[in-house]
């Protein structure tokens, strides 16, 4: 079976073929072969390192053609991974692309849809205590399972890390944090109550911190690599670099001096901080003879706020918190030196497809958590190894991919080639992404019953979502 965008299109305004498209594709999905990759001789599971850019512009790394901010580290993990080129993540900012990555599922189906305000004493804002997460699966996997960095998935005790299936976690629980200011809890208790200011914490306790946060993160990550011994390990490192505010250290800010912007230059910096973090972490790796079997995904939340921190999505149009590429599309890395041969990747692949990837890789099949009743419900993702081994059963090209913002003001699909969009009130728009990522030749007009079919592609998909929990803050 294949899915062609022509023959699917055509098709789709014919009800009962469209219904039973849909359920075909979440059959395959579901049936999605697992562990293709598994090979003759059966090797120790891997780990798996999860790494997550908070807010990172789409040209702004070296392996995605930037100049001016050197990445070094992120380069050379590129030139030894997959570099799929079309790499999305489920919403246009931070908390529901996160709820999305670590659930396995859209978070549309379970209200997820907008930020989570910092409300430690309320307990319905935060990831849905029914979801299962992917440290839950990789948990009962038999891993040990860590966070570092942002959580930004609920205020309230009871979202903790620690009750999420992290075994361990250092980090900020909100949504971004000061890079220095890290101890106002120990002078000025009740302006630690800020979300940016609130102590950063092992575990549930707090933590005095001297460093620079993204060093901090860099160093916890890179220890906790170090010091697992007993168990295969899965490491979430969510930086929220190079998210606002623009904070950076001289040594950072030293290496972007040719760029004359400050903001630039300061975000510039931030993400060379980064650079620097995730390069402990690979040494650490590779000091541990680890490199072959562990498996790395790097992405970023969203695309890049580039009216907010002149960061750059070229050549995609619009930008965080919109649903043109430049809101979505990420870089998007995939490393398994034993297992995946670097090279490029063309086919849409998704943010939703980590859960089921490591699922595979731990030898779970792409929808089992395990012998205790781990298996999350109906993940909307698809185990990539087989694509990514060129083995996969049918390509990916068309299958739906699809985004809503705020209960329904705005929508997306992509499908094939084709992206339709409805912003607002705005009249939808239809995009031809192989000829135009840039999103700037409407094809709504001349392709009426294409935009039509999409159209109701969404409407249909809308049907089994909820409406958001709480409000965007
Ligand atoms: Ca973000």
């Amino acid at each position: 079976m294949r899915w062609r965008t022509d023959t699917i299109v055509s098709n789709m305004m014919n009800s009962l073929r469209f219904l039973g498209f849909l359920a075909l594709t979440g059959l395959l999905i579901r049936a999605a072969p697992a562990a293709a990759a598994v090979g003759a001789e059966p090797l120790p599971k891997p780990n798996i390192v999860l790494i997550v850019a908070d807010d990172l512009g789409y040209a702004d790394v070296g392996f995605h053609g930037c100049k001016d901010i050197p990445t070094p580290r992120l380069d050379a993990l590129a030139a030894s991974s997959v570099h799929c080129t079309s790499g999305y993540v489920t919403h246009p900012f931070c908390s529901p692309t996160r709820a999305a990555l670590l659930t396995g599922r859209y978070q549309q189906r379970f209200g997820h849809e907008n930020n989570p305000k910092w409300l430690p004493q309320d307990d319905r804002v935060g990831l849905p205590r029914d979801q299962t997460t992917l440290a839950d699966a990789m948990r009962r996997a038999g891993y040990l399972t860590a966070a570092v960095g942002k959580w930004h998935l609920g205020a309230h005790p009871s979202f903790h890390p620690n009750r999420r299936g992290f075994d361990v976690y250092f980090g900020l629980l909100g949504g971004g944090h000061h890079y220095f200011d890290h101890n106002q809890f120990k002078t000025h208790p009740a302006k630690a109550k800020q979300e940016y200011l609130i102590p950063l914490v092992r575990n549930e306790t707090p933590v005095e911190e001297s460093a620079y946060l993204t060093d901090a993160l860099g160093r916890e990550a890179a220890a906790f690599v170090e010091r697992t011994h007993d168990k295969p390990f899965f490491l979430y490192l969510a930086f929220n670099a190079p998210h606002t505010p623009l904070q950076s250290p001289q040594g950072y800010l030293d290496r972007v001096r040719g760029i004359a912007d400050p903001k630039l230059r300061t975000y510039g910096a931030m993400v060379c901080g980064m650079d620097d973090a995730i390069g402990r972490v690979l040494d650490a790796l590779k000091n541990r003879g680890l490199t072959q079997n562990t498996l790395v995904f790097f992405i970023s939340d969203n695309g890049g706020p580039t009216g907010v921190t002149n960061c750059r999505n070229t050549p995609l149009r619009g930008a965080k918190g919109q649903l043109y590429e430049g809101g979505v599309r990420v870089p998007f890395l995939v490393s398994w030196p034993d297992r995946l041969k670097p090279g490029r990747f063309t086919e849409p692949v998704s943010s939703l497809d980590i859960f089921p990837t490591c699922l595979s890789a731990a030898g779970l099949g792409a929808g089992g958590g395990g012998a205790e009743g781990a298996r999350p419900v109906s993940l909307d993702g698809t185990d990539l190894l087989p694509h990514l081994l060129g083995q996969g059963k049918e390509s990916l090209v068309d299958r739906p991919l699809f985004w809503r913002v705020g209960g329904g003001s705005m929508s997306a699909v992509r499908c094939g080639s084709l992206k339709w969009i409805k912003v607002k009130e705005q009249p939808p728009e239809l995009y031809h992404l192989d000829a135009d990522i840039g999103e700037q030749n409407d094809l709504a007009g001349s392709k009426p019953e294409q935009a039509a079919s999409m159209q109701a592609l969404v409407a249909q998909w809308h049907t089994g979502l909820k409406q958001p929990l709480w409000p965007q803050p």
